[in-house]
């Protein structure tokens, strides 16, 4: 099993899926909705979650049915393939990893996504449990 986020949103002035956690704007417009969506902690323990269960931060299977979910599977290719690079800079991996990705007309969720990314990193970093944990026996 796996932790989804069923969560979706689109700007009310431009129409940009993004996600208005704390006090983030749309990454399109500019707009400051009343909107809030507390993702972050959510987001951490769905990663923790697979990395507890499979060793992994991403997950056997994934079926993304939101725009949160389909978040959490880039948060999942940004930490995972972190966590086995060896790197120690993990804002100038993120941007690394994410410029070679096909943003199409959604390039403003490039940055979204990063700042997002970190926000979780931090969070993960406060609880030290980032590397060395095993999956648990079957
Ligand atoms: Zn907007």
């Amino acid at each position: 099993m796996t932790l989804h986020i069923h969560y979706d949103h689109q700007c009310g002035g431009c129409g940009a899926f993004y996600i208005p956690y704390e006090e983030v704007i749309c990454p399109n417009c500019g707009l400051k909705e009343e909107e809030r969506f507390d993702f972050i902690p959510q987001a951490v323990d769905s990663l923790l979650f697979n990395l507890h269960r499979y060793g992994s931060f991403y997950p056997p299977a994934w079926a993304v049915t939101s725009l949160a979910d389909h978040i959490l599977r880039i948060l999942f290719v940004v930490f995972e393939g972190f966590r086995q690079s060896g790197e120690s800079d993990f804002p100038a991996y993120i941007h690394q990893l994410l410029e070679g990705g096909d943003w199409g007309d959604q390039f403003y969720l490039k940055a979204h996504i990063s700042g997002i990314a970190i926000r979780v990193k931090e969070e993960i970093d406060k609880l030290g449990e980032f590397f060395d944990i095993k999956a648990e026996e079957e």
